[in-house]
């Protein structure tokens, strides 16, 4: 399945391709049909799972289907953070569509909360509010939301845990009962379910299990620049115990750069991609069944499905783009209740997909200091706020940033954005 089975507006496919999606995850390509369809969602789904796109691609292509004059969606977060995060998933998605966007939040100063009341005098199809601040701009009469369409909750469970309980309950109470109402949550304890009780109508349940590693396996990673990690890797075969190993990277070409490396050192390797036919795939996994292959060298498509016992080792020469596959790799050793090491090399692009798979296994993964001789490696910081740029090659001609910040054509409704380069 692609983006293209859901038939978005062409100007919110270009966004879609610009960023980057091609595949919807899981939970997309099982809620986007359902919020299309207009019905109310209640959504079992982690960070990392791809729920934010899940849950507003549908939103804005309704949107451009229809008058958006007033504001139409409310997405309700529990931090400053994620409702930051939220929003610049939105420009990217929206920057061709003229659906516009504005985060809402406290804890800033008197500036910030200057400049959020005056692009909401400006006005925006889409909110994405913290509960603290929507209820003093409600108390305050600075936000009209009686021409609401669509409730957005967002780790509705974290919301509850932080108190905001209440201040739910009470911003509800200014919407229109008439509405589609979209909750998600990563857990559904029964203080939840009240909740979602409360607010929804008729809900489709959508539950996204995740696997979650086996305990025998020991995680580690290395935060390193892309031209430190030939030298790493054969640190790490070097000085850990192995029998069998897996070397997984994202794409075929650096499995085939690998292969050809590890050919030139003469050590018992081979690649294993899509593009071998089934014979040679049948027999490169019989030579590292039976141990005369020692090592594996893969895309994702080895990180699911093979199941060979003895593994003792999986590197993980980059970060996969989906998190579940994260899983999946490193699922490969410590089989059948035995132990097994998982490494990851982390460049500086990886980051904050790395950040994403913790937060979706729920574990902090202990970054190993750079072994002496290879030189520094770059600071982990995944939260650091990241520069969103088109890629090359995409619509706009992969020159032009997204749209600064409450620019000046804020004031037209409906149509706050920068054209892009033609
Ligand atoms: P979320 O669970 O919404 O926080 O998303 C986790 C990360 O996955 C974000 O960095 C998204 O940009 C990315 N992502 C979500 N869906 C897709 C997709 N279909 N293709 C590529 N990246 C995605």
């Amino acid at each position: 399945m692609t983006f293209l089975d859901f038939n978005f507006d062409s100007k919110l496919q270009d966004g879609l391709e610009s960023m980057g999606y091609t595949k919807p995850t899981p939970i997309q390509q099982q809620a986007i049909p359902v919020i299309l369809s207009g019905r109310d969602v209640i959504a079992c789904a982690q960070t990392g799972t791809g729920k934010t796109a899940a849950y507003i691609l549908p939103v804005i292509n309704k949107m451009m289907a229809s008058d958006h004059r007033h504001l139409n969606t409310l997405v309700i977060a529990p931090t400053r953070e994620l409702a930051q995060q939220i929003d610049q998933q939105i420009e990217g998605f929206a920057y061709f569509t003229g659906v516009s966007s504005i985060p809402i939040y406290g804890g800033g100063d008197g500036a910030a909360w200057d400049q959020q009341r005056k692009a909401l005098e400006f006005g925006a199809d889409i909110i994405i509010a913290t509960p603290g601040r929507l209820i003093a701009l409600l108390a305050a009469g600075t936000i009209n939301l009686t021409h609401l369409q669509h409730l957005i909750l967002d780790e509705a469970d974290r919301m509850l845990d932080m108190g905001f309980y209440d201040d739910i309950v009470r911003i509800i109470s200014y919407l229109p009962k008439e509405r589609q109402t979209l909750f998600f949550s990563a857990t559904m304890p029964p203080k939840i379910r009240t909740l979602a009780n409360k607010i929804l109508t008729n809900p489709e349940e959508i539950n996204i299990a995740i696997a979650k590693p086996a305990a025998g396996i020991v995680q580690q990673a290395y935060v390193v620049f892309e031209e430190q990690k030939g030298a790493l890797l054969k640190h790490v075969l070097k000085t850990t115990q192995w029998n069998s190993a897996i070397i997984f990277s994202s794409t075929k070409e650096m499995v085939k750069k690998l292969d050809g490396s590890f050919q030139r050192s003469g050590l018992p390797a081979r690649a294993f991609h899509s593009d071998l036919d089934q014979q040679e795939r049948e027999e490169i996994l019989r030579g590292f069944k039976n141990k005369q292959i020692s090592i594996l060298i893969g895309t994702d498509v080895l990180s699911r499905g093979i199941d060979v016992e003895g593994i003792s080792l999986v590197i993980n020469w980059d970060v996969p783009p989906d998190p579940e596959d994260y899983v999946h790799r490193i699922g490969r050793t410590a089989r059948a209740e035995t132990t097994g090491t998982a490494i990851t090399f982390i460049n500086e692009k990886d980051q904050r997909r790395f950040f994403s798979i913790e937060r979706l296994i729920d574990s902090v993964i202990p970054k190993l200091p750079l072994p002496e001789g290879l030189g520094a490696g770059p600071a982990y910081e995944p939260e650091a706020k990241k520069k969103t740029t088109f890629k090359s090659g995409g619509s706009n001609g992969g020159k032009k940033p997204f749209k600064k910040r409450f620019n000046n054509n804020r004031n037209k409704p409906g149509g706050n954005h920068p054209k892009p380069a033609q």
